[in-house]
């Protein structure tokens, strides 16, 4: 036998605490209007230089702010660094914040990709966000790629994007074969998220549910928990060493 495996499903609600504001979810930035949706919508973004000014100072603002990683980030990259338990964290954050808790890059998979980096969508060259965010300091609100001349993006799955298919079924294999499923901070009310959830309860798994909002999972969770995501992961996962 290995070691028991823990998956820990995370949405905008782990990060709120450091400072990014939740997006995309039912209550979200982008979804309650939709002028903001644009923002993150391909269609918009590849056909409209408003758009993507707009964009660009949107990320700029949010990360000027530096967040850092907070208590339940780093009470995940703990119980990680402990060794008892294997561990996999499927996000739908593309914040990085768990990675920079400590947590190792490859025991995360980011559904929604990541906003730390910058793809071209023309030669898919990849650079880093803070190149981008240093040439729209020195003065360029949309910087083109400086290899092909193409527009750039984060490297997220925007509106009208496919989520990256190897990345859903590694998640959904770690639904179906892991222990314990925590859901931290998701309504748990959109594609994908609902699916794993299901997936990881159908195949036996422990379900614990951390969240502000009641979820349409709360009914078949073996635990479903309302404090703070902040003050529960810690005490939660701390319960699994114990
Ligand atoms: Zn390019």
């Amino acid at each position: 036998m290995g070691r028991p495996l823990v998956a820990i499903f995370t949405g905008a609600g782990i990060s709120t605490d450091s400072g990014i504001p939740d997006f995309r979810g039912p209550q979200g930035v982008w979804t309650l209007n939709p002028e903001h949706e644009k923002l993150a919508t391909i269609e918009y973004y590849m056909t409209d230089p408003d758009v993507r000014r707009r964009s660009w100072q949107m990320r700029r603002e949010t990360y000027a702010r530096d967040p850092r990683p907070n208590a339940a980030h780093r009470a995940i990259a703990e119980l990680d660094s402990s060794g008892v338990m294997a561990l996999r964290v499927i996000t739908q954050n593309t914040d990085g914040l768990h990675q920079l808790a400590g947590l190792p890059a490859r025991k995360v998979l980011e559904l929604h990709g990541t906003s730390r980096s910058v793809v071209c969508t023309a030669c898919g060259a990849r650079t880093s966000t803070e190149d981008a965010f240093a040439r729209l300091d020195a003065g360029e609100p949309d910087p083109p790629c400086l290899e092909c001349g193409g527009i750039l993006k984060t490297a997220t799955v925007m509106f009208g994007q496919n989520l990256d298919s190897s990345v859903l079924s590694e998640a959904a294999s770690i639904a179906r074969a892991c222990t314990v499923f925590f859901a931290v901070g998701s309504s748990l009310q959109v594609y994908p998220a609902a699916g794993l959830v299901a997936m990881a309860a159908d195949s036996g798994a422990r379900l614990v549910i951390v969240n502000a909002e009641p979820t349409p999972y709360d009914p078949v969770a073996d635990e479903v928990v309302r404090e703070p995501i902040g003050d529960a992961l810690p005490r939660l996962l701390g319960e699994l060493t114990s």
